[in-house]
């Protein structure tokens, strides 16, 4: 009997052990519970209040900024105004060299390399009078130490003009050292003319669009080497290179008279429903400058409308189509730009 009893007290404490390990177990795997679910709230207060602050600091940042018709669109190479007729690079390169149809009026484009220069103030006045803008491929070297080009080039871009990048040296041993572009001397240039026109024009200004000397074109025709990895760079940086596809010929070094040059442009305009004109803004252009108004008087004439080289742009469909409609401009480009520019 006393076995017996002692048996049953045993097996009691047992059972009380048991509840009471049991009533631990539970205990603690409720608080570890509570205290996880408290720490991970936690977390999401930390969690909203960076995420509140983030959106405090974006909200500064979006501000909107109010760009009159007188700024310099941000990244771009003109300003508000000059958008109605302006066209991305990457447009007119397709108006002017390739195979596809380009939903675009009867267009000119004027075109001033070499500049600014003396005449610069004189071409400006001429296109003014006009009411007709121009893109000015500039040269770095023009701009450093000289306030006067550099005021020139302001006047370029308040008045509506496009502003593009025709390297800083314009030395065709620098650039094309053994008649091979240096890729990297190139783009070195190219940055460097780019910051000389910032520092007058701000940091908002930008030109992504680039005129080589003697032109892209040469550099094909020599079956330069190094012309890849030089499209590689301007794909990477959105750089669009725009030659030419009619001239005045002031380029040839022969004395035209204001009406051979009126003559030469016709000649392209019979066969040319988008013209890029090649034009040089140089000091020793003087019949450029002459020749200007006419030529201007005459484009009118034949319908054209008068237009600028924007930096490139995502393409919108309705500015391409491809039909079957004939473009007279699809010809190669080898065939038509063959003055040394
Ligand atoms: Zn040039």
């Amino acid at each position: 009997m006393k076995r017996k009893e002692f048996y049953i007290k045993k097996q009691k404490r047992r059972k009380k052990i048991t509840l009471i390990v049991c009533a631990i177990l539970v205990l603690g795997i409720g608080a570890f519970a509570i205290s996880k679910a408290f720490s991970s709230s936690d977390d999401k207060i930390v969690a909203n209040a960076k995420s509140d602050d983030t959106k405090k600091e974006n909200n500064t940042e979006q501000k909107p900024k109010v760009i009159g018709p007188n700024d310099i669109i941000p990244g771009d190479n003109i300003i508000k105004s000059a958008e109605s007729y302006a066209v991305p690079a990457n447009i007119v390169y397709k108006m002017i060299f390739s195979k596809e149809v380009v939903k675009q009026p009867k267009s000119v484009f004027l075109t001033f390399d070499d500049g600014p220069s003396e005449n610069t103030d004189e071409l400006l006045n001429i296109l003014k009078n006009e009411g007709v803008h121009a893109t000015f491929f500039v040269l770095g070297s023009q701009l450093e130490n000289s306030d006067k080009n550099r005021e020139r080039l302001k006047r370029e871009i308040d008045e509506g003009n496009a502003i593009a990048n025709h390297s800083y040296s314009h030395n065709y041993k620098i650039l094309y050292p053994g008649n091979s572009v240096n890729p990297s001397k190139f783009m070195e240039e190219f940055n460097k003319t780019n910051k000389l026109m910032q520092d007058v024009l701000g940091t908002d200004f930008d030109s992504k669009v680039v005129r080589m000397p003697g032109g892209y074109i040469s550099r094909k025709y020599y079956k330069d080497p190094h012309l890849k990895e030089l499209d590689k760079d301007f794909k990477e940086n959105n750089i669009v290179s725009i030659d030419w596809d009619a001239e005045t010929g002031d380029a040839t070094g022969r004395n035209y008279t204001v009406q051979q040059m009126v003559n030469n442009v016709s000649a392209y305009a019979k066969s040319e429903k988008h013209m890029v004109l090649l034009m040089h803004d140089a000091a020793a252009k003087k019949q450029t400058v002459k020749a200007l108004p006419a030529i201007i008087k005459y484009l009118k004439g034949q319908g054209y409308e008068f237009k600028v080289i924007s930096n490139a742009k995502p393409e919108d469909k309705n500015t391409t189509a491809s039909n079957n409609e004939s473009n007279s401009n699809a010809s190669n480009p080898e065939q038509k730009a063959t003055t040394a520019e």
